[in-house]
């Protein structure tokens, strides 16, 4: 059985506060030896690396995502700051830019983006994005951003063109793929999956959301990882075992988590 990692899951959501050890044991059980919880406010980033600290193969991710940007109170950027000072914290995010909901106007989205950036840097640790309808403000974004050096982050479960992906790679970026790519709708998600190269490519569930065929329309959960990964190794004519091999590889050496353990 292929070693996997879930890089982007959100066990903090209450959808799994009833079997959350079980959940991580069948991800163990299915090949998935690390899974990163990812923040999308100060109180589901605080609850993120708490669930770390009870599993070892769990790490988090803390941040305050582009829609909760607007609701967040006074306090709760200092809030992330030292949470990602803690122990099994891997990265920053998820932050990013998202036109779809019209929850945070986009002036504020973008200097939060570039604030988790500034902090990403000053940690040394990577970041993750979130991109959804704003591709151009995205790469323009990044861009601003690469002016202090080659970026050290992922474009989480990506949508975008293969134009953009590009834009992303040139910059240093991972770029990860969730269910989508296993929809028939996410045909052009699939295209641009068999594009990345290969070591710049990573998967993930972003459970509870998306789950991917065949489990599609239940709760999505990490041990899922297999069937996205199992997807797209087809789709480029490579094995399971391959495509596990190489995305596992990178998503070590993009989040370090032997030296996250403190
Ligand atoms: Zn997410």
């Amino acid at each position: 059985m292929p070693e996997l990692i879930d890089t982007h899951c959100h066990l903090n959501e209450e959808s799994f506060d009833v079997d959350r050890a079980d959940v991580v044991a069948r991800a163990e059980a299915a090949g998935v030896v690390t899974m990163i919880v990812i923040g999308t406010t100060a109180d589901t980033s605080r609850q993120a690396v708490e669930i770390a600290q009870q599993f070892r193969s769990v790490f988090a991710a803390v941040g305050i995502q582009p829609n909760y940007v607007a609701e967040s109170k006074v306090g709760d950027w200092e809030a992330i700051e030292e949470l990602a000072k803690q122990p099994k914290v891997v990265a920053i995010g998820e932050t990013g830019l998202d036109r779809y909901w019209n929850d945070t106007p986009i002036d504020a989205q973008v200097e939060s983006f570039q604030r988790h950036l500034a902090l990403a840097r000053r940690t040394g640790l990577p970041f993750v994005v979130h991109m959804r309808e704003c591709e151009a403000d995205m790469v323009t974004q990044l861009r601003l951003a690469s002016q202090h050096g080659l970026l050290h982050g992922v474009m989480h479960s990506f949508t975008g063109g293969w134009d953009t992906a590009q834009a992303c790679l040139e910059l240093g970026m991972y770029i990860s793929f969730a269910g989508m790519a296993t929809y028939k709708k996410g045909a052009n998600v699939l295209d641009v999956a068999t594009k990345v190269p290969l070591d710049r490519l990573l998967v993930e569930t972003d459970s509870p959301y998306l789950a991917p065929q065949p489990v599609r329309g239940r709760r999505n959960e990490p041990a899922n990882v297999a069937y996205t990964a199992e997807w797209i190794a087809k789709a480029r004519g490579l094995t399971l075992d391959e495509l596990a091999a190489a995305t596992t590889r990178n998503a070590r050496e993009l989040f370090r988590f032997e030296g996250a353990t403190g």
